[in-house]
């Protein structure tokens, strides 16, 4: 599904974001690549069509996107950040192989463990490590 320039200006300004070259491309791209990229990822990626792109510049965009909701960062036992698109409660699992990440779905009603009554919880992370399928299959190993 592409998204029509309109569509993703309208996404940011929903989120109290201004529209800029840079904001609109990052965020297609995270819309176009459901891959978990890191700020590095995303940075190599846009650099043939935006030249002018310095990382500074994507880290910039990718915190103020995680500042109003529009990212969520992921914390995978890496050094580096990856960025999801997807906002809504979901699991991850990484393969220690190929360091892919996938989703999987968990049950809308995640309930709050009653050792955490009168806590206010934040974020919820649910991290599945291992290795995936398709390297098992093949027989690859870390
Ligand atoms: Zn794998
Ligand atoms: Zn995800």
């Amino acid at each position: 599904m592409e998204n029509t320039i309109k569509q993703l200006k309208e996404y940011l300004i929903k989120h109290d974001i201004k529209p800029s070259t840079i904001r609109l491309k990052i965020l297609e791209y995270l819309l176009n690549n459901r891959i978990h990229p890191t700020a590095d990822d995303i940075y190599k990626n846009l650099l043939d069509q935006i030249p002018t792109l310095s990382k500074t510049s994507v880290y910039n965009t990718l915190d103020l996107f995680a500042d109003k909701g529009v990212v969520k960062v992921l914390s995978l036992n890496e050094k580096e950040a990856r960025y999801d698109i997807n906002t809504r409660l979901h699991g991850h699992f990484k393969c220690r192989v190929c360091s892919r990440v996938y989703d999987f779905a968990i049950p809308y009603d995640v309930s709050i463990p009653h050792e955490l009554k009168g806590f206010d919880v934040n974020d919820i992370d649910i991290n599945f490590y291992g290795v995936c399928q398709n390297c098992k299959n093949q027989g690859r190993k870390s």
